[in-house]
């Protein structure tokens, strides 16, 4: 892929570098949004809603039919067996986070696995008792923390603990992440950031900020909403103790998509450690014995509760594919190229009405950028649903833009770039 000082701003190289990618056939995998004459949308909204494989549907009308002509029986016939189904992501879920099969397992949404893993893995005392999250974290995540927070019967003012950029910066700097966990480390029970920040589009260093935490005896999880096929991770290694994410961003999975969730296999053999159980949670083989008695299954299968959703599960299988057969090495290069080439072209449109606000190492990103938009923000908003780009925005004056290296190709970052230099300023050159 070309270094950051060999782009060139014209059509035809944008063109070019469409046809050098290797990866290019993969948008073929996928339904592309089309504008009433048919054409394709441009859609970087893949970190909001990821697009549809096309192989999603046969594999929900597979178990609708299942249910057709079996009823009951397929739990146990078929291919794909209801009563194992979420074992069909135990190698899969594991490749993309970096773990062991074993330590992940995809069942709930998002933030009822964020409050499942709470329940476990947030255990105050008084002396160590809170929560170090980061600032302008999503704010359903602060809400599962605060409310454990009053559920142990403590105070969210005393018991949590912000890591804020400073004063006049958007990004949060590593070293006051560490700085504040040197600082406050033996209260801390717990430190849990995103992997990378929804709104500024920030790659947290989870490798240096797992191991300061457990150099203090914190607790450290990391919501990868954000992170989850989008960078590459190393869960295992980085003796992470919980992570959760959901499916329907980067891994396009579909709404409301079934989540995953980490728990590192130090954990996973623990049968000790408490937890909300419920009978998914337990052996498959004696689970039908109905015994009172709760033995979790080893692994992040242990925290499971319910039988799953197969209906909802069934097009996770269509994107794990994907995911298993382009690999993240690939992927993540391919993006790094396309977000370093939209950052190129937004470098050259001249005036001060925009700035991006995500990191310019391509290490402290991933396929995001966000944009700020000095004034009149929903404008160019308007300008780019006028020309039928799809990108996402945060008032008061965040558009994020997410060109997804599975679907989006160098030409339409191009031609993003073109309507946002024509709406904010003048394109040099
Ligand atoms: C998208 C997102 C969520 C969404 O939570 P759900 O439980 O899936 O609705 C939560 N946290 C973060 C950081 C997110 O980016």
């Amino acid at each position: 892929m070309t270094a950051g000082g060999q782009w060139s701003p014209e059509e035809s190289f944008a063109l070019q570098l469409d046809r050098d990618d290797r990866l290019a056939s993969c948008r073929t995998l996928f339904h592309i949004p089309t504008r009433a004459d048919g054409q394709p949308v441009v859609y970087f909204c893949g970190n909001s809603l990821g697009l549809a494989p096309r192989t999603a549907r046969a594999l929900v009308e597979a178990e609708v039919s299942a249910w057709e002509r079996l009823g009951v029986d397929a739990h146990f016939k078929d291919e794909t067996p209801w009563y194992s189904y979420h074992e069909l992501f135990r190698e899969s879920g594991a490749r993309l986070v970096g773990a062991l099969p074993g330590e992940v397992v995809m069942m709930n949404g998002l933030t009822v696995n964020l409050h499942l893993m709470l329940a476990t893995f947030y255990r105050p005392t008084p002396a160590r008792h809170r929560i170090l999250l980061e600032g302008g974290a999503f704010p359903s995540d602060g809400y599962a923390v605060r409310s454990h927070i009053g559920h142990h019967g403590l105070d969210p003012t005393r018991s949590l603990l912000v890591a804020r950029p400073r004063p006049g910066e958007d990004l949060i700097r590593l070293e006051d992440v560490e700085a504040l966990i040197e600082r406050h480390g033996r209260e801390i029970a717990l430190v849990l950031m995103s992997g990378v920040h929804y709104l500024t589009g920030q790659v947290f260093d989870m490798e240096r900020i797992a191991a300061v935490a457990r150099r203090h005896g914190c607790r450290v999880g990391f919501d990868l909403a954000h992170a989850v096929g989008n960078v590459p991770l190393r869960l295992h290694d980085w003796a992470v103790d919980l992570a959760v994410w959901c499916s329907y961003k980067y891994l396009n999975a579909g709404p409301g998509a079934v989540a995953g969730c980490f728990v590192h296999e130090r954990h996973g053999r623990n049968a000790a450690l408490p937890r909300l159980a419920g009978w998914w949670g337990t052996d498959p083989e004696s689970r039908f014995l109905m015994q009172p008695e709760f033995v979790p299954r080893e692994g992040a299968d242990g925290w499971q509760l319910s039988n799953p959703p197969i209906f909802s599960m069934a097009p996770l299988r269509a994107s794990l594919a994907i995911f298993d057969g382009v690999g993240m090495d690939a992927l993540r290069a391919k993006s790094v190229a396309l977000t370093g080439y939209l950052q190129y072209l937004i470098d050259r449109i001249s005036g001060e009405r925009i700035e991006t606000i995500t990191p310019r190492e391509s290490a402290a990103r991933g396929c995001q950028l966000s944009i700020r938009v000095r004034d009149r923000a929903r404008d160019v908003l308007k300008a780019l649903t006028s020309e039928d780009v799809v990108v996402d925005f945060r008032a008061p004056d965040v558009i994020r833009v997410a060109p997804v290296p599975l679907y989006n190709t160098f030409h339409e970052v191009w031609r993003f770039s073109g309507i946002l230099g024509r709406t904010c300023g003048t394109a040099t050159g």
